[in-house]
This record gives structure tokens, sequence and C-alpha cells, in this order.
């Protein structure tokens, strides 16, 4: 079988992660969880006390960043140098801060090279909504995927529920 590399894009809560990681599993191929790159920068920053950290603080410092993924029985274990960080990288401390550091052009850039790195030589399956524009614009399958706003309103509900978020589907509709 060729190597191809799947890059699956679409609005917020359409199913991409779920669909990514199903797809992966399925093929053989490996799910590259992009996020988690971007909460293990956070994490990094946190560690150098960066948080507050400028764009140009980010950049001076962007090539120590060292992200990598081992592969233990099922579970993919991501390592900050060689410090497994696979639970930390779900931290609220994280969670909070993840979204705002992501924005950081020196950063996505960084990791993108990275994500672009892992195509090449790897089998993968890449989600999110800048894999098809940007991180691997040459893919050989590009998915994009649409789900009914909705649907979408009360997936997000649910996930909120998950964490103890009680709110309506008429404010998640609004949000959303
Ligand atoms: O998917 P997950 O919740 O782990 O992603 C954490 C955060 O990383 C997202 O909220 C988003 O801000 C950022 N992210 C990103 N680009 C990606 C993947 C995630 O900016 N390709």
């Amino acid at each position: 079988m060729k190597k191809i590399t799947i890059a699956i894009d679409g609005g917020a809560w359409t199913g991409k992660w779920t669909t990514a990681k199903w797809v992966a599993t399925t093929l053989w191929y490996t799910y590259v969880d992009t996020g988690a790159m971007y909460r293990a920068a956070t994490v990094w920053l946190r560690n150098e006390g960066l948080l507050r950290a400028s764009e140009a603080q980010i950049a001076a410092k962007i090539h120590t960043l060292r992200i990598s993924f081992w592969k233990e029985d099922q579970e993919w274990l991501i390592f900050l140098c060689w410090e497994d960080i696979t639970h930390e990288i779900r931290l609220p401390e994280i969670n909070e801060h993840v979204a705002r550091i992501s924005a950081f052009l020196t950063l996505r850039n960084y990791l993108r090279a990275q994500q672009r790195e892992l195509a090449q030589w790897w089998w993968v399956v890449m989600d999110w909504r800048d894999m098809w524009s940007v991180v691997v614009p040459n893919a050989e399958l590009k998915v994009f995927l649409h789900c009914s706003f909705k649907e979408r309103a009360k997936r997000r509900q649910a996930e909120m529920r998950a964490k103890g978020i009680e709110i309506s589907l008429e404010i998640v509709e609004k949000n959303l």
C-alpha cells in the first residue's frame, strides 16, 4: 500500500478528532495529536517561567523546545526533552493557557514544521483547522467534515456537561 498523508479539517465539534482516531486505527496509521504538541509547548513555557512571555521572548528560546512521541502498549506518550508529560499536558493550568499560547505565530510555525516532518516520514492522520491549508496542503487525502449546527451544539453541550458545566442548548448555540 502506498503511503499517503490524511488531513482532516472541519468546523468545531464536527467530529474531526473522533474520525481521525478511527481512521488511524482502522488503517494502521499514526494519529498525530497536534493539540498535544501545543499543550506540550505550554508546559515548556510554564517550566521556563515564560507563560506571560512576548512573541519575541518565545522566538529567542524556541530552538530549545524538544517534543517527541513514543508508543507504549497502545498509548502514545509525549515527552518534553526526556520527561514524560503525557498526563501533565491535560492539567487545568495547561487548559487555561494553551489557546492563548497557540496563537503565537513563532510557535505555530515551529510546530507546523515538526508536523510536516512527521507527515514526511510516517503514515499519518492529522486533524485541525490549519491542516489542509497550511500544514500539509499537498496531503494526498483531504477530508472536510460538515455537521449540522444543532448536532454540533449538542456535542458541545455534552462535552461541557462531562466537565461538570451545566449550560442550556440555547446558550451553546449562541456561543457557536
Ligand atoms: O485538541 P486539544 O484540546 O488538545 O488542543 C489544545 C489547543 O491547542 C486547542 O484549544 C488550540 O488552541 C490549540 N491547537 C492549535 N492547532 C492545532 C491543534 C491544537 O492551535 N493544530
